[in-house]
């Protein structure tokens, strides 16, 4: 016959068939060509070749649920037995596709709880009564490295931290034991990595209907990551503090009750032991403070950052100023529930700025009331910033400050203007003395002379940059203007010396010449006549010695400043020397004089310097004592300096510089003299622009030092 499943449905063999079998009953069939029941459906019958046929219901649980048949292709008369067979057959069939069908559905299960304990990532394992390993899922094996053949039977002991051994095996033979449920945490190794690695083990007791330990069902979890998560959190909330205690001042935390949540080291510095944590902020500083920053701490609450100052006359012995800051701290959804607060003691800053402050007043009141004129020149087109009262005194009426110096006092000369710039170029000061200034001082137009001494200054940035130009002007006017007059008074004077000394030579020559005649035609040789006559000729020859050092020095007055032509000290010492040639013979004088160099100057002046400084030299000598002299140079590069030495008899240093002045005589009766020998010295030594001073000590002789430029001042 021909398989016909999947291809009719019952309905296709009458509805006849259908009801029988609804009904729990066998349909037979003896021959289908000619059975009435199947008249109807005959064509059913003919495609499927089937003649004759025994259909039984299956049933379950009295309901007929599938039905089984025994076809045949010729008629047939089906005996009971057969009936009844085919009942047994399809009763004993139905047992078994039951049987398979649970069976199916209990694999399945278990696949799925397998597959369940495969997947999840924590290791599970079942064990026996006794304890011994009887399941374990993949991530046992895989974690220790091995086959789940060696794990089951036994326990795992050998993978476990040989410090936790002991413990668990306590703790699993009081489960084992008890039946109670297992927990425990314990290192196991990884073989990975041979690493320990912390697990939650547990185990669950499951009980026999008769409530003994059928099996443990257990799980360990891997919560090493999770701990060295948290190892790390709490050094990362140590590190945290420590630096937060590290912070020089108060940091703390308190929530919306007011009490603090954290606060760090200095609290107790400021405020006594802790601990402060859970304290009322108000408890802990104090009503008083409390009270003062309350209002910003609500600012704070509202989700202002706050800062403000406060000085805290409390607490401690010390008051101290302080900088307070209060942030608002948010959570997810934005709402301030807490404020963290810091505390700075800014008591040294505040006292120095303080001091600063002062210091800055006392400056003002210098620039202010200083007695010289002072401005500060700010930027390339050196505009006024700050002026004092002195110097605004100096241009009355003029408005300065914030305008162009240029601009304000137009009538300055350019020199003025170009010294500020070059301090603005080079950055080095300029100092000037007697600068004339010719400006309108008091604003009537016309411009008067003014001279000042100047200075300078550079103003400089911290970056060392030039940004302006202090300027200090100190007016010197008036001094200008009376040492011009005392100069000019100074040349009338020398003026009229030179005139007068002039003039007195002629009369002196007329008294010397009558006095000559007067004794020898009037018979005056007599003594008495002699003694007169010889206290005239000295007193005549003393005036013209006198009127001779007169001339000499007004002459030297008149002479060119600052000589061009070249001296050879030597030949100049010569003709000293020659001119002072019966003196030094007469005293017996040795003068020792080394080469001398060619310096820029006069000859014939310094000849004369030489002559009068050699000329003391064996004037003050003591009384039958040889006088030697030695004459010596030295050259330190900008000048020559030439020492003559005596073995004389000195003088006192204090007389030093004095022995420099017009008619200064320290030994006046003793040994002859004017009196202008030195001062004629030192002007010749001016006017070549060197020095000339002495150093002596009573008794041990004198040197007097001429220092001369090696060469000529570029002018
Ligand atoms: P004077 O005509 O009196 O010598 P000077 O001007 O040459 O005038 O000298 C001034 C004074 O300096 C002298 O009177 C003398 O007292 C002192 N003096 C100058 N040279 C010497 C010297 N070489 N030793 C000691 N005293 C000296």
């Amino acid at each position: 016959m021909p398989s016909i499943v999947g291809r009719y449905t019952f309905a296709q063999f009458g509805a006849d068939c259908l009801h029988v079998m609804r009904e729990g009953k066998p349909y037979v069939v003896t021959d289908s060509e000619l059975d009435e029941r199947t008249a109807q459906v005959r064509d059913s019958y003919r495609l499927t070749l089937i003649r004759s046929v025994i259909f039984v219901p299956l049933l379950k649980e009295g309901r007929s649920v599938a039905a089984m048949a025994v076809h045949d292709a010729t008629p047939r008369q089906w005996k009971q037995h057969e009936v009844e067979l085919v009942q047994r057959v399809a009763g004993r069939c139905w047992e078994s596709i039951e049987r398979a069908r649970v069976s199916r559905q209990l694999h399945e299960r278990e696949q799925r709880y397998r597959f369940l304990a495969e997947s999840i990532p924590q290791m599970v394992w079942t064990a026996a009564p006794d304890g011994k390993l009887d399941y374990v899922n993949e991530q046992v094996t895989s974690y220790f490295g091995t086959t789940s053949g060696s794990v089951l039977g036994q326990g795992w002991l050998e993978w476990v931290h040989p410090e936790d051994r002991l413990n668990i095996v306590e703790r699993w033979k009081h489960s084992l034991e008890t039946g109670e449920r297992y927990e425990t945490a314990f290192r196991l190794l990884r073989s990975s990595d041979s690493s320990w690695r912390w697990h939650l083990v547990r185990a669950t007791a499951m009980l026999s209907l008769h409530g003994e330990t059928a099996r443990w069902f257990g799980t360990c979890t891997d919560f090493e990551d999770q701990k060295q998560a948290e190892i790390e959190r709490r050094r990362t909330q140590e590190l945290l503090q420590m630096v937060i205690d590290r912070v020089p001042g108060l940091v703390s935390y308190f929530d919306s009750d007011l009490r603090y949540a954290f606060t760090n080291s200095h609290y107790s510095e400021w405020f006594g032991a802790g601990p402060f944590v859970g304290r009322k902020v108000s408890d802990v500083v104090g009503e008083e403070a409390f009270a003062r920053a309350w209002p910003y701490m609500e600012r704070a609450f509202a989700g202002e950052e706050v800062r403000f100052e406060e000085f805290l006359p409390y607490h401690s012995s010390k008051p101290r100023y302080v900088q307070v800051s209060f942030s608002p701290h948010r959570t997810q959804h934005g709402t301030v529930n807490g404020v963290v607060a810091t505390v700075q003691d800014i008591t040294a800053q505040k006292t120095m700025e303080e001091a600063l402050r002062r210091s800055e007043e006392r400056l003002q009141q210098v620039f202010r009331q200083a007695p010289v004129a002072i401005i500060v020149l700010r930027g390339k087109d050196l505009v006024a910033e700050l002026v004092n009262p002195f110097y605004q005194n100096l241009l009355q009426g003029r408005e300065l400050i914030g305008r162009r110096f240029a601009d304000v006092v137009p009538e300055i000369g350019s020199d003025v203007l170009q010294a500020s710039h070059h301090v603005m170029e080079t950055g080095d000061p300029y100092v000037r003395d007697e600068f004339y200034i010719p400006y309108d001082q008091n604003g009537d137009g016309a411009n008067e002379d003014h001279w000042f001494n100047l200075v300078y200054h550079p103003l400089r940035e911290p970056d060392g940059s030039v940004s302006g130009v202090v300027t200090v002007c100190n007016e010197v006017t008036v001094q200008v203007r009376a040492r011009q007059e005392l100069e000019r008074l100074n040349r009338e004077l020398e003026e009229f010396a030179y005139v007068a000394s002039h003039d007195l030579q002629e009369p002196l020559r007329m008294v010397n010449i009558y006095t000559q005649l007067l004794l020898r035609r009037h018979g005056g040789d007599t003594p008495q006549a002699r003694e007169y006559a010889s206290i005239i000729h000295t007193g005549v020859n003393r005036m013209e010695a006198l009127i001779h050092d007169l001339l000499t020095f007004s002459r030297i007055i008149h002479s060119e400043e600052s000589p061009a032509s070249l001296v050879d000290l030597s030949a100049a010492v010569a003709e000293a020397t020659s001119v002072l040639r019966d003196r030094i013979e007469e005293s017996r004088a040795s003068i020792a004089a080394q080469q001398l160099p060619t310096v820029p100057g006069d000859t014939a002046q310094i000849a004369q310097v030489f002559q009068n400084l050699l000329s003391n030299a064996m004037k003050y000598q003591q009384s039958g004592t040889r006088p030697e002299i030695r004459i010596t140079a030295e050259c330190d590069d900008v000048n020559w300096t030439i020492a003559i030495k005596d073995n004389g008899i000195g003088f006192e240093p204090r007389y030093a510089e004095r022995i420099f002045g017009l008619f200064r005589r320290l030994h006046k009766d003793e040994y002859p003299g004017t009196g202008l020998g030195l001062a004629i010295c030192r002007r010749i030594v001016e006017r070549h622009k060197g020095k000339i001073w002495a150093e002596s000590t009573p008794g041990n002789g004198s040197t007097f030092y001429l220092a001369l430029p090696c060469r000529k001042e570029k002018t």
